[in-house]
């Protein structure tokens, strides 16, 4: 579900948890004078009135001193880039506000929308620092205060930025057919589709359209299988008004061959990439320098879930595979899971990001912004897979997200 993601940041004791629970309704974190109280981020997902589903972030104090202190900042910094808004709560006990104001910049730095509650603020040296900060979102409260609950949304509710609902599939038309090729495999789950294909399907079906889906046999079809094609080409052919096939990308290599010239392509993980950066030319220039990287260098393989991995594994058989074949002494890495593990990116030519459908439209974002910020080209799943086979198959699965 889409949510709304709200981060609440501060120094120590500065009532990010007296906000959480005012927010909720509820003990959600723990409230207590002793600093470091919130050892880690607690996040709440529930419907707030006028805002709708929100994701809540309750963050440690970014001004612990300590190994422990720096590892909390390191992810209170991560959580920041994933906000669409964020609320600074500044306490009345101090008069420095380094740490507010460290804030503040990073919050500038990623373009993000900023609201600060004083909480009991009334120094009157302190007020004129603020000033400094060149915030107007500003507003004095009483955390403690919870009959004003109701003005403290709104001001939230005002600040939150709005952005312009992107459609999943800009293309789909109503009466016409969408094809979705599911290759299941060893690694599909039971009892359910993976959530770009159920998110396909409804966007298709919300628009009176028509989804259809077909599991092509992939291993049948590598051998040759020519039962495996004819059964592919005689239910494609029998799809009234088929307007656009959209593939798993694995599946490239067979549906870009088999499929009639005529009938529009693309994949599933190209489209959950452009739905939430909508920025498919950064990963078409990132696929068109795979020829500048020298023979012996580096290409990070990054997926965004720690899904269990067996057998002919698109991320790390399938895709190792292409890329030696293309250029045998090439080193290529992995980076699993919702965070970069620990490593320097700045040291890869080439990064190739999975179509990120378990993590958020946010998250995502502030992963691909962290690699735009290195300059290093990256490049997609879907758009890799069509690229190699052959430019005219990636000018065809692109040519469906530029009407
Ligand atoms: S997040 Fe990435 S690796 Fe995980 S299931 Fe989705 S596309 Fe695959």
């Amino acid at each position: 579900m889409k949510r709304v993601e709200i981060g609440i940041f501060g120094r120590m004791n500065a009532g990010k948890s007296t906000l959480m629970n005012l927010l909720t309704q509820q003990e959600t974190s723990i409230v207590d004078p002793t600093p470091g109280t919130t050892a880690d981020h607690k996040i709440t997902l529930f419907e707030l009135h006028g805002i709708g589903p929100c994701k809540i972030f309750d963050t440690p104090g970014i001004d612990e001193i300590s190994t422990l202190g720096e590892k909390k900042k390191k992810k209170v910094i991560q959580t920041l880039k994933e906000c669409d808004l964020v609320i600074l709560t500044i306490p009345s006990y101090t008069d420095n506000l380094d740490a507010e104001k460290e804030l503040i910049s990073l919050a500038k730095q990623y373009k993000k929308a900023t609201v600060i509650i004083n909480n009991l603020f009334s120094n009157k040296v302190i007020e004129k620092d603020l000033q400094e900060l060149n915030t107007e979102n500003v507003i004095q409260y009483n955390l403690t205060d919870k009959s004003t609950r109701e003005k403290l949304l709104t001001f939230i509710q005002k600040h939150i930025p709005q952005k312009k609902e992107q459609p999943l599939l800009p293309f789909v038309r109503p009466h016409h057919s969408y094809l979705l090729i599911i290759p299941m495999d060893e690694e599909t789950p039971e009892k359910r589709l993976l959530r770009p294909q159920s998110m396909a399907i409804e966007e298709i079906t919300r628009n009176w359209a028509y989804a259809t889906t077909y599991r092509l046999d992939l291993a049948k079809a590598r051998k040759g299988d020519i039962e495996e094609m004819r059964r592919f080409q005689y239910f494609v052919r029998q799809i009234p008004f088929l307007d656009v096939v959209i593939t798993d990308s694995q599946a490239m290599d067979i549906v870009s061959k088999w499929l009639d010239p005529n009938i529009r392509l693309t994949t599933f993980s190209i489209m959950m990439i452009h739905h939430a950066t909508q920025k498919l030319s950064l990963f078409h220039d990132g696929v068109k320098k795979i020829k500048e990287i020298p023979e012996d260098g580096k290409i990070l393989i990054c997926e965004a879930c720690n899904h269990s991995r067996i057998q002919e594994d698109i991320g790390t058989v399938q895709i190792p595979k292409i890329i030696k074949r293309l250029k045998t002494s090439i080193q290529i890495e992995h980076s699993f899971g919702r965070e970069f593990e620990d490593k320097d990116l700045a040291q890869y030519h080439l990064i190739i990001h999975c179509g990120g459908c378990m993590i958020s439209a946010q998250k995502l974002n502030a992963r691909i912004n962290e690699l735009e910020d290195y300059e290093i080209p990256i490049t997609n799943y879907g758009i890799f897979l069509s690229w190699v086979q052959g430019e005219e198959v990636l000018e065809r699965v692109l040519q469906p997200w530029k009407e």
